[in-house]
C-alpha cells in the first residue's frame, strides 16, 4: 500500500493554493510533476558535475559520462530491452517517432508502400508518418476504433498488405484511457512480417512495459510524463533495426571517422545521438525511474486504476455527463462532457475551483472528431492523486452545472 500523504510530500508543487484553493493537478496525462529528488539531482548536477559527455579526459566529464550510461541502463532495466544500446536518448515521444519514420522510412519505405496506424493516435503518431508517406509516395491507412474506445483488432489481419511496412500504435491511448492489447497487436503483425512501433506517452507511467515479452521492434516514450524532466526521451529500437537503419541527424559524438570524402559512423547508440545531448535530462529521467521502483511500481499501477475506477464511478452518477472511452481495459484517464456545455466553459470553472484539467481535442483530432465533438474535459491521474480530489472534482462540477447547466 502506498503511503500517499508521504508520497505527496515528494512533490512540492503538490501542496499549493490557486486562487486561495489547494491546487488539484489533475493534468497528469499532459505532464507529470517531479519529485524532489529529481529537482535535487538536477540542481546538484549543475552545482557540481557539468560537463559534456563523451569529450572529456578530465575527471567532471568522466563522472557525468558514467552517470549517463548509467541512466541509459536504468531505462534499458526498467522495460527490459536485452541491450543497453537499443536505448537513444531523444527530446520526447514526438522526436522519437519523428527518428524513425525518418530514418527506418529513408531504409525501408518505397513509393506504393503502406503504413497502419490505429484511430485513436495522437497527433504525434500520425504526422511523422504522413509526413513519410508524402515524402516516399507511400500510404497511410488506418485501424478503426469501436465506440467503447477499443481498436477493432479483427480487422487488422485484413488491413494489412505485403505492402505493409510498419504498423505504429499507442499503448494507452491519452484521450480515452484504453489500454491496447500491444502483445497481441504485435503477434499479428509479425505473422505478417511487419515491424511494429509503440507509443508508451501515456503507457510508461501507468503499466509495466517489457519490450523483449512484448516483441515489439520500436518503443517510445517522454521523460516529462513519467515525473522526469522535459526535453528529454527514449527510443528503444530493436538491434536489428537500429543497426540497419541510417542516422537522422549528422553531428559530433555520432562518427568514428570524418573526411571530406566520406564518414563512417559510429556504433548503437551514439549512431542516433548526434551533437550535444540533454545528458541532465536523461540522468534526471534516470532518477525518476529509481524514484518509482523504490516506491513500488506494482502499487503505483494499482492505484492510478482505482483512481480512474473511482472517479468514473462518481462522475457517471453527475446528470448529463457522457465519458469518452469506457473499454473494460482502461487506466489513468477520464475523458468526459456535461449535456451541451463547452469543454472549454467546464474548464474554466474547474480552474477557478483550483481543479486543474485538459479541454480540447487533446492532440487527437481523428479521435476526437468521430465521435461528432470538437473536444473534451479530461481528468489524468497519477499515483499522488487522492479519492478526496476525486471529490473536489465531482462537486466542482455540480457548480459547473448550477452555473452553466
Ligand atoms: N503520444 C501520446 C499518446 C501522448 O499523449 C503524447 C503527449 N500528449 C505524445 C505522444 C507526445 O509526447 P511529447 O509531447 O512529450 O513528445
Amino acid at each position: 500500500m502506498l503511503d500517499v500523504e508521504k508520497i505527496r510530500k515528494d512533490f512540492p508543487i503538490l501542496g499549493q493554493q490557486v486562487y486561495g484553493k489547494p491546487l488539484v493537478y489533475l493534468d497528469n496525462g499532459a505532464t507529470t510533476q517531479k519529485p524532489t529528488i529529481v529537482l535535487e539531482t538536477i540542481e546538484r548536477l549543475y552545482n557540481k558535475e557539468n560537463s559534456n559527455v563523451h569529450r572529456g579526459v578530465h575527471h567532471l566529464s568522466n563522472v557525468t559520462t558514467e552517470n549517463y550510461e548509467a541512466a541509459r541502463k536504468t531505462v534499458q532495466d526498467f522495460i527490459h530491452a536485452e541491450h543497453a544500446h537499443e536505448i537513444i536518448f531523444t527530446h520526447g515521444t514526438t522526436s522519437s517517432i519523428n527518428a524513425v519514420a525518418f530514418s527506418f522510412g529513408e531504409r525501408y519505405v518505397q513509393a506504393g508502400d503502406e503504413i497502419i496506424v490505429s484511430g485513436m493516435e495522437h497527433h504525434a503518431n500520425i504526422v511523422p508518418w504522413q509526413m513519410l508517406c508524402e515524402r516516399k509516395g507511400a500510404i497511410l491507412k488506418v485501424l478503426p476504433v469501436t465506440e467503447k474506445g477499443d481498436l477493432q483488432l479483427e480487422k487488422l489481419d485484413d488491413l494489412i498488405s505485403e505492402k505493409t511496412k510498419l504498423l505504429a500504435v499507442t499503448q494507452v491511448s491519452n484521450v480515452l484511457g484504453t489500454i491496447n492489447p500491444v502483445k497481441k497487436i504485435v503477434k499479428i503483425a509479425h505473422a505478417h512480417n511487419v515491424p511494429v512501433l509503440i507509443d508508451g506517452a501515456q503507457g510508461i507511467q501507468h503499466e509495466k512495459t517489457d519490450v523483449q515479452e512484448t516483441d515489439c521492434d520500436f518503443y517510445v516514450f517522454s521523460g516529462h510524463k513519467i515525473y522526469g524532466p522535459t526535453g528529454i526521451g527514449v527510443l528503444y529500437g530493436k538491434e536489428k533495426w537500429l543497426n540497419e537503419m541510417p542516422p537522422y541527424q549528422g553531428g559530433g559524438d555520432m562518427i568514428k571517422k570524418v573526411t571530406f570524402e566520406k564518414t563512417i559512423y559510429e556504433d548503437l547508440p551514439l549512431k542516433f545521438e548526434a551533437g550535444t545531448m540533454n545528458y541532465i535530462g536523461a540522468i534526471g529521467l534516470g532518477k525518476a525511474i529509481e524514484y518509482l521502483q523504490k516506491t513500488g511500481f506494482d502499487d503505483i499501477i494499482a492505484r492510478e486504476q482505482e483512481l480512474e475506477e473511482y472517479a468514473t464511478s462518481r462522475l457517471m452518477q453527475i446528470p448529463g455527463l457522457r465519458i469518452f472511452g469506457t473499454s473494460d481495459h482502461k487506466t489513468g484517464i477520464v475523458s468526459f462532457l456535461i449535456g451541451d456545455i463547452h469543454p472549454y466553459d467546464t474548464g474554466m470553472i474547474l480552474d477557478k475551483l483550483g481543479v486543474a484539467v485538459r479541454t480540447g481535442h487533446h492532440c487527437a483530432e481523428p479521435l476526437v472528431e468521430s465521435y461528432g465533438i470538437t473536444g473534451t474535459v479530461r481528468a489524468s491521474f497519477a499515483f499522488y492523486n487522492t479519492k478526496e480530489e476525486v471529490d473536489i472534482l465531482y462537486n466542482a462540477l455540480l457548480k459547473v452545472i448550477e452555473m452553466l447547466g
